[in-house]
């Protein structure tokens, strides 16, 4: 599993790989955080990976206790590459929200609960995300009709 290194700089490196796997995830981490989230800072070592193809759960954020580390796990549908890149980066700017707001990371928690009265949306919003959340909003409407579909044939 590649960990997450803020001062190693591999989104230059991978922008022109269209090959989907961990170490790109990690270029997408690395842009979103660079270009992003520069105020927050990186106080434990943050691992992403591909996990099992999900169909509801996109995206999780873990932090285990023990060993202080932070996992990011990507649902594997996202390999696919007819699923637009806003989509995957959106839902790493979600988990880099929870990071933020101190859910599954060693910082302060901000919120009762991690998605409290649209704090998501609003940290998208204010870091300039908009256009990724306009892009999930697009796609996530044509996925749940081909999963309508879907269940309509079982
Ligand atoms: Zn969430």
């Amino acid at each position: 599993m590649p960990i997450f290194d803020s001062s190693f700089k591999l989104s230059k490196l991978r922008e022109g790989n269209s090959r989907r796997d961990d170490i790109w995830l990690l270029s997408r981490l690395d842009h979103l955080w660079s270009n992003f989230f520069p105020d927050v800072t990186q106080d434990n070592p943050i691992f992403i990976k591909f996990g099992r193809h999900s169909k509801f759960r996109l995206g999780s954020i873990k932090f285990d206790k023990r060993n202080k580390k932070s996992y990011i796990t990507i649902t594997a549908m996202f390999k696919d590459m007819s699923i637009p890149v806003e989509v995957v980066d959106h839902t790493i700017a979600h988990e880099l929200c929870h990071y933020t707001h101190g859910f599954s990371s060693p910082k302060r928690q901000m919120h009762k609960y991690p998605h409290h009265g649209g704090v998501i949306r609003r940290e998208l919003e204010e870091r300039d995300l908009h256009h990724l959340s306009r892009a999930y909003r697009k796609w996530i409407k044509q996925y749940r009709e081909i999963l309508k579909k879907q269940q309509g044939n079982w």
